[in-house]
């Protein structure tokens, strides 16, 4: 793929990129919890019954995803984003921090990041703020003594607004969008492949399976991330 063709590209990535790091499956047969439970925390109207369960999740996978390291898919999209310096926007659904520990430290984070930690209280004036400690009781604002929770975007809340305003504006004016590790059929996948168009970008999946969705895009790559994106990055 001779990526000095286009001016501007917009990578989307999605879990499947953080496979290959060996971050261990959370739910289903063999996952760390049980379905049932992984449904119910992950959903913010549990909320703050649900906060005990979410700080122990939470700090498991705070717990595992220090111990993996950047694969060869996220070391390939932080090496483009270097090659082609400010012509390079990476949106991701992941929260593990791995894009930036790789070098991708402007990745703009749609689903939030599990290593910020915010406040629950919508009235208190305490930004987000970094975080890596592991908790084993919901942790109080130092501000307000309201629980804090993790800066993550669970099932039923919006996107940070934000990050959807940087993610329409790259959109816009891209040439090239790439969606990796992600089905192309849930939002906001989904949506970002159709505003790509629009613009007149090509658009591509790298994805395991294509599975519906996939005929949004002009060009489908089945694999691994990890194999896909250094031959297509030409690395
Ligand atoms: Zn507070």
């Amino acid at each position: 793929m001779n990526l000095s063709a286009y001016k501007h590209i917009v990578i989307l990535s999605g879990a499947g990129v953080s496979v290959a790091s060996g971050l261990p499956t959370y739910r289903g047969p063999g996952g760390l919890w049980e379905r049932e439970d992984i449904a119910r925390i992950v959903e913010a109207r549990f909320l703050p019954g649900s906060l005990p369960d979410l700080w122990r999740l939470y700090s498991q996978r705070r717990g595992h995803a220090l111990a993996a390291t950047p694969n060869a898919a996220h070391e390939a999209i932080a090496a483009l984003q270097r090659a082609r310096a400010g012509r390079v926007t990476l949106l991701t659904q992941n929260v593990d921090g791995l894009h930036q520990r790789a070098g991708s430290a402007d990745a703009t984070d749609l689903h939030g990041s599990a290593f910020r930690t915010r406040c629950t209280n919508p009235d208190c004036d305490l930004p987000p703020f970094s975080d890596d400690r592991l908790y084993e009781t919901v942790p109080a604002c130092p501000r307000c003594g309201s629980p804090l929770r993790p800066d993550v975007v669970l099932f039923g809340e919006t996107l940070p607004e934000a990050a959807l305003i940087r993610a329409q504006a790259a959109l816009d004016g891209c040439d090239l969008f790439l969606a990796v590790g992600t089905s192309g059929t849930v939002w906001p996948a989904a949506a970002f492949v159709r505003l790509a168009s629009q613009s007149g970008a090509r658009t591509v999946l790298v994805n395991l399976d294509a599975g519906t969705g996939s005929e949004e895009f002009d060009e489908v790559h089945l694999g691994r991330a990890e194999e896909v994106l250094p031959i297509l990055f030409s690395l």
